[in-house]
């Protein structure tokens, strides 16, 4: 184990941390509210103030200044994607998690490729382009890896008329350097993979047997990963096993090391909350369950300390909580998702083989036509990571604000082709006037740039980006 990520989470040093703030005052928390406005970032100890911010004005004032900060760095553009469920077999015990090996009643499913076939075709007739793999461990000691390395090639070949999935992002149990380079082969988006908790004992707690026991080998993934080349990794913590604060620190602290180490921090960070699963008693109650304003609270000031991150909220999350998080920076949402290894075909998918329940069920249309409502351009966008715009290159743009000028006009128009190609009669109408409204908004030359790509768009071209 390399000694920087030993200094990196020493848990006694974040203890000490969370300890030391004083009370925070609000002239000093306006301080450090104007310094994230002028997208620097934070440092541990500007965090760990505004973690003790308890006064109503106070927290509101901190909503705001994530929200501009998420303004100013992506505009108003939000990414969609939907997570691809291959295989709910797993030789863990993670106590939290419904696909937990000792979990007998738990249906397992590993799709075959012509499944998996049939599930990128119901997803890409929803209009999705992107999508998230996610499996159980049954590859540990490299077994299964290549059913990963030839699921990802079905996906990547499934069309449908014009359709297909442009980027496809993979969750699954830590590889070696060797695995991750198989991976990065594939042409993968992003690797993520979540720490579920930073706090030694803990982890140890709740993950009682198989490979991911083995703290340290998951901590050192990303590590891994990127000595693999593998420019984009997404990290997370699961909210409930243990102090969010405590996670949200250490998240912040996992970042900071990959920026020391290679020069680039985190691409996505992911802030699940534990959510019911079939036969865990641990999920049913979370031993540090977080409150909806603590995590609106921890989303905030995730947006402000890590500016150039993109964050992500899944479906676990009731619609409500979700669209609150939009307005505090939140830029990538999964819509329309399963849990369950064939769920978006089967007629028999349910909660016999799904990982955790949802709290929003609202189909892709719904979910896009609520965001343009909300003043949001759905979009659509894999044009970064084919433009090869991708780790250090991608972070050297979206920190000065530079990549809005990539993402809004690519936006536009994979939101146009979502419009043309799969969105029903009011989706269109609202998201085409939405789409007007906000070329309005611009100086004349990206505009016309933009309006241009439309109008490419609107002609049946398809795939236009910039
Ligand atoms: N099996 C791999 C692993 O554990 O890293 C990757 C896929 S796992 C299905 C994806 C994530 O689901 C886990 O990292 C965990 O954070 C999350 N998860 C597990 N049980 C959950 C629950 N009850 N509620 C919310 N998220 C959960
Ligand atoms: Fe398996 Fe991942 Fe669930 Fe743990 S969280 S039981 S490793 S699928």
């Amino acid at each position: 184990m390399s000694s920087a990520i030993v200094d990196f989470v020493s848990n006694a040093q974040t203890q000490t941390l969370l300890r030391s703030a004083a009370m925070p005052d609000g002239s000093r928390v306006r301080e450090i509210l104007a310094k994230a406005g002028e997208l620097r970032g934070l440092e541990l100890e500007e965090v760990v103030f505004l973690l003790r911010v308890e006064d109503m004005a106070l927290l509101h004032e901190l909503h705001v200044a994530a929200r501009r900060v998420k303004d100013e760095i992506y505009g108003s553009r939000l990414v969609l994607f939907a997570p691809l469920y291959i295989s709910n077999a797993c030789l863990n015990e993670c106590a939290y998690c419904g696909f937990r090996r000792e979990n007998l009643a738990l249906r397992r499913r590993t799709l075959t490729q012509a499944e998996i076939a049939e599930e990128v075709k119901a997803l890409v007739s929803q209009g999705h382009k992107r999508l998230l793999l996610v499996a159980g461990e049954e590859f540990g000691a490299g077994k299964n890896i290549h059913y990963v390395l030839e699921s990802i090639r079905t996906i990547y070949a499934t069309k449908v008329g014009n359709g297909e999935i442009r980027r496809v992002n993979v969750n699954i149990a830590p590889l070696s350097v060797d695995q991750f380079r198989q991976l990065k082969a594939e042409n993968i988006g992003t690797y993520q993979l979540f720490q579920e908790t930073y706090h030694e004992e803990t982890y140890r707690q709740h993950h009682l047997a198989g490979p991911k026991r083995d703290y340290h080998w998951r901590l050192e993934a990303m590590d891994r990963a990127m000595e693999a080349g593998i420019g984009d990794v997404g990290i997370g913590a699961l909210f409930g096993l243990y102090d969010w604060r405590f996670e949200l620190l250490s998240l912040l602290q996992h970042a900071r090391h990959l920026e020391d180490v290679f020069g680039v921090g985190p691409h996505t960070i992911s802030v699940p909350r534990m959510e019911l699963a079939a036969g865990s008693n641990v999920a049913s109650r979370p031993p540090f369950a977080v409150s909806d304003q603590d995590f609106l609270k921890l989303v905030a000031i995730l947006r402000i300390a890590v500016p150039y991150t993109g964050i992500i909220m899944s479906t676990r999350e009731s619609s409500e909580l979700r669209n609150q998080t939009l307005q505090l920076g939140v830029s990538q949402i999964s819509a329309g998702s399963r849990t369950d290894p064939g769920g978006y075909t089967s007629h028999q998918s349910g909660q016999d083989t799904s990982q955790f329940q949802l709290g929003d069920h609202r189909p892709l249309d719904e979910v896009v036509l609520d965001a343009v409502r909300m003043g949001f351009i759905p979009s659509f966008c894999t044009g970064c990571y084919r433009m090869g715009r991708t780790g250090r290159d991608f972070m050297d743009l979206a920190k000065p604000g530079e990549i809005k000028k990539h993402c809004e006009p690519n936006g536009l128009s994979t939101f146009q082709e979502y419009l043309c190609d799969y969105a029903t009669p009011q989706t269109r109408a609202e998201g085409e006037k939405r789409i007007q409204a906000m070329m309005e908004t611009m100086s004349p030359v990206p505009r016309q740039k933009c309006e241009k790509m439309v109008s490419r768009v609107k002609s049946g071209h398809r795939d236009v980006f910039v």
